[in-house]
């Protein structure tokens, strides 16, 4: 098949991560017969230093005439002056709400080998395998601000027709999984969750009779998370509580560089980026685990091309290249030598082909 890929390599290790998600979508090419077009396009920072805009108009008109865009993180100190009148996250904002994408899908695997990256101990991470879906277009994100000297507000909006969509995205996707959905909310104090609650149960109840439903107040779900990961198949939640619970399941992968995320809407065009964010800490030191970013470009071969079989390859190949004892930094144990981006990204195509 044909398809045009919008690259948004951003800021910090942006550019490194997506560098090695293209060269992994390119073998998958080569493998199985496919001609990918890649346009690469300024996003976050790097946008704002060349035009002022995180945003450049130009960026959003090639991703609203490709069949997927794949985003590596923006955002770092050089533009988180709190005063400033631009900000990289803008964009990522913009993005979201121009490409329609409201279904954040975060699945959350846990490799074999890696479980002693995992601050959890082994038997606790035994089975896991959940997905969380996160609403990505509404809520406290997207809702009105005020600020004055020594005041502030951020208002969380959600209308019935928002949690009924992202409730529904989920629910298909647990009907093909485990059949199990935990909606996470904070109903005994938030109106907003109450609304949630009350849509979610209905709407379970008359479209999704065969799906087991589980409510959690956000709080306790942040600890079962911890404790009991494993009875976990698809959590569904709003908008800042799916991006705190994300990073926290992060650490039951072992490290924020291990996990992809795909960000879907009414048509197949989707937004793909690993969870992680442009790792300041570590930009330009060539160490950056891209796992995530290629993980993230499986997805983009499910979710957008239809490529079920190339997605698998994807993983399968991740999953080899660790088994094999391949490791970031971020993910090697104590006595095992890290490798740089570039030689993960080779030890994982290497198993594609
Ligand atoms: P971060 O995810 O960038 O980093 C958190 C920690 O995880 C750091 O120690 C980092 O070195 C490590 N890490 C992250 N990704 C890694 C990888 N691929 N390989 C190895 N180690 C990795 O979060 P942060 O430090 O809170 O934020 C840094 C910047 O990124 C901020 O400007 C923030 O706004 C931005 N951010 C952007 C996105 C996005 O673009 N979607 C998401 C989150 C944060």
């Amino acid at each position: 098949m044909e398809a045009v890929i919008v690259l948004l390599p951003g800021d910090g290790i942006g550019p490194d991560v997506t560098a090695s998600a293209r060269q992994t979508l390119q073998a998958v090419a080569d493998k199985f017969g496919h001609r990918f077009a890649f346009k690469e396009e300024l996003m976050g920072g790097a946008a704002i230093d060349a035009c002022g805009d995180p945003l450049p108009p130009a960026t959003i008109e090639s991703c609203m005439a490709s069949d997927a865009v794949l985003l590596g993180a923006v955002g770092g100190p050089k533009w988180s002056d709190p005063n400033a009148a631009v900000r990289p996250e803008q964009g990522l904002l913009g993005l979201r709400a121009a490409l329609g994408v409201y279904a954040n899908l975060r699945p959350v695997k846990i490799y074999d080998a890696l479980a002693g990256a995992s601050p959890l101990r082994a038997e606790i991470l035994d089975g896991v395998d959940l997905l969380v879906v996160r609403e990505l277009t509404g809520g406290i994100y997207f809702g009105a601000k005020t600020r004055d000297a020594d005041s502030a507000s951020d208002l969380c909006v959600y209308q019935r027709y928002e949690i009924e969509r992202i409730v529904r995205v989920a629910a298909k996707l647990a009907s093909t999984r485990r059949s199990k959905l935990c909606s996470v909310d904070k109903a005994n104090i938030l109106e907003t969750s109450r609304l949630w609650r009350e849509t979610t149960d209905r709407l379970m109840a008359d479209e999704f009779p065969d799906i087991e439903v589980e409510t959690l107040l956000v709080d306790a779900a942040a600890m079962h998370l911890m404790s009991r990961p494993s009875d976990f198949d698809v959590i569904v939640t709003e908008n800042m509580f799916g991006d705190i619970l994300t990073d926290e399941a992060s650490m039951l992968a072992g490290s924020m560089g291990m996990l992809p995320s795909a960000s879907l809407g009414d048509s197949a065009r989707g937004l793909y980026e690993p969870i992680h964010g442009s790792a300041p800490d570590i930009a330009g030191r060539g160490i950056a685990n891209p796992c995530g970013a290629i993980a993230s470009a499986a997805l983009l071969l499910r979710h957008s091309l239809g490529l079920e079989d190339e997605a698998c390859a994807v993983e399968s190949a991740i999953e080899d290249a660790i088994a094999s004892g391949a490791r970031t930094a971020d993910i090697a144990a104590a006595g095992e030598t890290p490798i740089s981006t570039a030689d993960m990204t080779d030890a994982i195509n290497r198993y594609l082909n």
